[in-house]
């Protein structure tokens, strides 16, 4: 038999009932503050991302998925939404001079070491918002996410970090100091960092090799190089989520790997979930738009992984959502011969019952094997159609658990009415 493809993620039913929680709960949040879905392509051109999220990122030296299409282009499966999402906008005229917040959720493709919270495909419910240079979208979005925990009941068990990275020209200033601090030491640092020295020096501040540590402890620090209106807007995002009752921690080393975060930076860690901690990353993008050629536009988003929230959900409420969504109703068909019948009967009842589960039983087969069958899916009722009844207008209702009564023949409007009566449907 063939395998899955390295990475890649099949949820099987059990677990997709803990994935689609998770998902709802979060679009029911974005709904509640007015975000709008979009939905983007799983395809762009690869420069978008070499571009958007720049040449030197983990991401795009090393994870993307890159493709010819058939007439040369070169292709990606899109590791990231926020690029596309710019683009996309960008391209119907809906970001210049005007404010927008949107939201999008889907796979994402990394080439990565797959383990435990890290996949190659993976889903992500990305927000973002356009033409806000204030604050207070930055902790609209925080607070939006904050209450995304509080829905799932995890809200204990995460914390908020944050920083800020200055204005596009400080983070330069910073970029400087720190190669020229480090120049010196090259020789010390581990492999990945001498080649980062050149490409991306704020990305040796993540390194975890112990004698990098070292070296960078003496090394300039970010928040010195902050200009004025930077540490204004990062005061100001910080008494409002003091006043909104969002609490965080400070960590100046958090940059993210992306090139396109400028001022506020985010992530929302666990410590429940090993060494993939982060569910939840975003921050401010005022260069981005312009990047990618558009006219200029503030904007600020998150990521977050929904198969690290939905392990989250599970470590903290393993028994929640186990289990099984059973059938309620099983429609048993007395002979082949009334198939058409059946289906139509089954129909009915879906019509009359909108909020139950109602399957008809296939593949024919003798009643008292169909009992069986219907009592195995954990259906709460039998019905069966049978050759008289059908002749009289009417179906049989059998109760397959105890304490529901005694077997009815019914019409079906009836039975719709003793059904939603039993199972306190309204109407
Ligand atoms: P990490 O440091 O864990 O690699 P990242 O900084 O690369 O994360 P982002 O690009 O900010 O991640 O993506 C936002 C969120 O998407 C992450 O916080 C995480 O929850 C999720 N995520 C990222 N990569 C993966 C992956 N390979 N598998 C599962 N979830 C992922
Ligand atoms: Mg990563």
């Amino acid at each position: 038999m063939l395998q899955t493809v390295r990475g890649m993620r099949v949820v099987l039913p059990a677990e997709n009932r803990r994935f689609r929680f998770v998902e709802n709960t979060v679009r029911k949040v974005l709904d509640h503050f007015a975000y709008e879905e979009v939905q983007l392509p799983l395809i762009e051109a690869t420069e978008l991302f070499s571009r958007g999220v720049g040449e030197a990122t983990d991401i795009v030296e090393k994870e993307m998925y890159v493709m010819q299409d058939r007439d040369g282009d070169s292709i990606a499966l899109r590791p990231e939404g926020t690029a596309g999402c710019v683009r996309a906008l960008e391209e119907a005229g809906l970001l210049y001079n005007q404010v927008q917040r949107v939201y999008y959720t889907g796979p994402m493709f990394r080439y990565e070491r797959p383990q435990k919270g890290r996949y190659r495909q993976f889903t992500q419910i990305g927000a973002e918002a356009f033409g806000f240079t204030g604050p207070d979208v930055d902790a609209e979005l925080l607070d939006l996410t904050a209450r995304c925990w509080r829905a799932l009941g995890v809200d204990e068990h995460v914390r908020l970090e944050l920083n800020t990275l200055g204005s596009r020209e400080s983070r330069l200033a910073f970029r400087e100091a720190l190669i020229a601090y480090l120049t010196p030491h090259a020789h010390e640092l581990d492999a990945d960092s001498q080649r980062r020295l050149t490409t991306n020096p704020l990305r040796i501040l993540d390194s975890k090799v112990p004698r990098t540590r070292e070296i960078l402890e003496g090394a300039p620090e970010l928040p010195q190089f902050v200009d004025a209106a930077s540490r204004a807007h990062f005061d100001g995002l910080q008494r409002l989520l003091d006043d909104l009752g969002v609490s965080f921690v400070l960590n100046s080393a958090l940059v993210r790997g992306l090139d396109y975060y400028t001022h506020t930076v985010f992530e929302w860690v666990t410590d429940r979930l090993g060494s993939q901690g982060t569910v939840c990353a975003g921050g401010r993008y005022d260069g981005l738009v312009e990047t990618l050629g558009g006219r200029a536009c503030p904007a600020a988003g998150f990521g977050m992984g929904l198969e690290r929230v939905m392990l989250l959900h599970e470590v903290i409420h393993p028994d929640a959502l186990v289990v099984e969504q059973s059938v309620d109703l099983y429609v048993c068909v007395q002979d082949v011969s009334l198939t058409e019948a059946a289906l139509r009967t089954t129909n009915l009842l879906r019509d009359g019952l909108p909020g139950l589960r109602v399957r008809t039983n296939l593949g024919g087969g003798k009643l008292k094997a169909q009992f069986k069958k219907a009592d195995a899916s954990g259906a709460r009722w039998a019905v069966v159609v049978g050759g008289d009844e059908i002749a009289r207008g009417t179906v049989t209702i059998k109760p397959l658990r105890a304490d529901d009564g005694e077997q009815l023949e019914l019409t079906v409007a009836a039975l719709i009415e003793h059904v939603a009566r039993a199972s306190k449907l309204p109407g």
